[in-house]
């Protein structure tokens, strides 16, 4: 198996007084697609700062190979921009980087290439935040919630080009949902994060079996 891309390693993140996140190991390999799961206040958005470098750890380790770009939670386009100029935003240090492989990996967003984002729907908004992203290379992604009020068949759609840039590219990805059955869906491992601890980790299929995730994550009894 090949050496993860993302490697976190006995992660522990304070605020304060506060442990926000508590030992907490996980990775994802080139390849790869893995969800965290967890509810409101459970830590991802820490996880996430801290793999941004936005903060730092109070012990442990986080390891990033190659660069890691973040799909932010909301999309955040500049909706007066176009979707060209939203998608340069994401080479901003090559400012000569084509917009063109984007259109090629993800064709819905070439007819609407010069259309103002803020015009465009959840669903395109979403690609437009994926497409920026990819702008700088990575070869990790970490997508925070992005199923956030879309309709199923627009993820479907999304889900689909996650796929092929995971198999074609060797992408890694790390989604971060609150929609539990989507990310056991999606993702071939999965972790669960609860109070700032790893609760559960494993097969999508064994976590999608295991009772307490049922009761807790998939609305079952
Ligand atoms: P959500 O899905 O609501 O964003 P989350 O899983 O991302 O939740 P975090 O935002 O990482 O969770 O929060 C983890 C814990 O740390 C929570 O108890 C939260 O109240 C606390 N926390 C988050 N940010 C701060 C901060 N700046 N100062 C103090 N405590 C914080």
């Amino acid at each position: 198996m090949s050496d993860p891309v993302i490697e976190v390693e006995e992660l522990t993140v304070r605020y304060g007084a506060a442990v926000a996140l508590d030992a907490v190991s996980l990775s994802v390999r080139a390849g790869e697609m893995v969800a965290l799961i967890g509810p409101n206040g459970a830590g991802k958005s820490t996880l996430v700062n801290t793999l941004s470098g936005i903060l730092s750890p109070a012990s442990g380790r986080v390891t990033v190979t190659g660069r890691l770009a973040h799909v932010p939670e909301g999309r955040q386009m500049f909706g007066s921009l176009t979707v060209d100029d939203n998608l340069r935003l994401g080479a901003w240090r090559d400012r000569d980087r084509s917009t063109g492989r984007i259109y090629a990996i993800l064709p819905e967003l070439e007819p609407v290439r010069r259309r103002r984002a803020g015009l465009l729907s959840g669903g395109q908004q979403q690609m437009v935040a994926l497409g920026r992203a990819l702008m700088g290379r990575p070869r990790a992604l970490v997508i925070d919630e992005m199923s956030l009020g879309l309709a199923p068949l627009v993820v479907a759609g999304l889900a689909a080009h996650l796929r092929a840039l995971n198999a074609e590219e060797g992408l890694a990805v790390l989604l971060i949902e609150q929609n539990a059955r989507l990310a056991l869906e999606l993702c071939s491992r999965a972790y669960v994060l609860e109070a700032g601890r790893l609760v559960a980790h494993g097969s999508a299929a064994e976590l999608a079996s295991s009772p307490a995730v049922v009761a807790a994550y998939l609305g079952g009894a």
